[in-house]
C-alpha cells in the first residue's frame, strides 16, 4: 500500500518517510516518521499532525508516506571513472 493513512506509529514502525507539501505555497520537506513521533503523538494519524510552513507560515498540508529503501542506492550517487595520470 502507499500513500497515506495510519498512524505515525505504524509509519515509524515501518521505517517510512513522510513528505508534506504546504498547500499555500508548495514549499516542500520530508522526514522519517519516526522523527516525527519524537515529537508528535505517536498514536494519531499522520494526518493529524500538525506542521507550520516555514516559508508562509500556512497550516494546510498535502501528507504522502513512502517506503524507505534501505538497501536502494541514492540516485544522487554518480559513479565517476578512475584514469590513470
Ligand atoms: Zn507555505
Amino acid at each position: 500500500m502507499s500513500g497515506s493513512g495510519g498512524t505515525l506509529r505504524q509509519a515509524a514502525q515501518e521505517g517510512r518517510i513522510v513528505t508534506i507539501t504546504c498547500r499555500g505555497c508548495g514549499h516542500g520537506a520530508s522526514f522519517l516518521a519516526s522523527d516525527i513521533a519524537a515529537f508528535a503523538d505517536p498514536d494519531r494519524p499522520i494526518e493529524a499532525v500538525r506542521f507550520r510552513c516555514r516559508e508562509c507560515e500556512g497550516q494546510a498540508f498535502d501528507v504522502a508516506t513512502a517506503v524507505f529503501d534501505r538497501d536502494r542506492k541514492p540516485d544522487i550517487i554518480v559513479w565517476r571513472p578512475t584514469r590513470l595520470r
